[in-house]
């Protein structure tokens, strides 16, 4: 079987990956490698960010390696938190303390403006190939109180264009059909099975 490194220390992007992909490939975490670096992540791009992490782990330990850089776009906050989403309060990735930011933020906005999209990018490093990359995203908008147990980050707050449901409140599979990472992990599967 195919082994991959995703250079993530993200439990759910791991699991995410893990289930999308399928039964046809071995997905190695950073831990699986042994490395516990803190690997800077700070281009202004999802694109960049991903190429920081997947350089970061293969030009240091030596295996293919992809990486996938995401964050939520919101339309009334001119596109922040975006690139900087998982510390958007703060270091410490406090998934709750981040929701509770964004709701400040946008208290007032009517529900008609509270327009979002999920985005992801992932960066694909093998053998000695230029880097390529694979993107997916999602629009939705985003309620004034959050909803549901499952998910992380910002999915208790989403609501994909289509569904009455957060990202929160529905099975992984769901969200993974129309999710962001979901439509970049399968145009990156696409390419490695064709
Ligand atoms: P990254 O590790 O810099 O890519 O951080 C991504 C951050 O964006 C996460 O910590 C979450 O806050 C947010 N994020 C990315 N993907 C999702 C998702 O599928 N659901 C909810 N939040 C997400």
């Amino acid at each position: 079987m195919r082994k991959i490194v995703f250079a993530t220390n993200n439990a759910h992007k791991l699991e995410e990956l893990r289930r999308i992909c399928g039964e046809g490939f071995e997905i190695l975490s950073l831990r699986d490698i042994g490395c516990t670096d803190d690997i800077p992540e700070d281009a202004p791009t999802f694109e960049g960010n991903a190429l920081a992490k997947a350089s970061w782990v293969k030009s240091r330990y030596g295996y293919d390696c992809l990486a996938d850089d995401s964050g939520l776009e919101v339309d009334a906050l001119d596109g922040a938190p975006g690139v900087h989403s998982a510390r958007f309060a703060g270091e410490g990735h406090d998934d709750g303390a981040n929701n509770r930011l964004l709701l400040e933020k946008l208290s007032g906005v009517a529900p008609e403006k509270r327009t979002a999209r999920f985005r992801t990018a992932i960066c694909l490093l093998e053998g000695d190939s230029a880097p390529r990359y694979f993107s997916g995203k999602v629009e939705g908008h985003i309620l004034e109180a959050p909803r549901g147990n499952g998910g992380f980050g910002y999915d208790p707050l989403f609501v994909p264009i289509g569904f009455d449901k957060t990202f929160a409140e529905i099975p992984g599979e769901e969200k993974d059909a129309v999710s962001h990472r979901g439509r970049a992990v399968r145009a990156l599967l696409d390419y490695l099975l064709h």
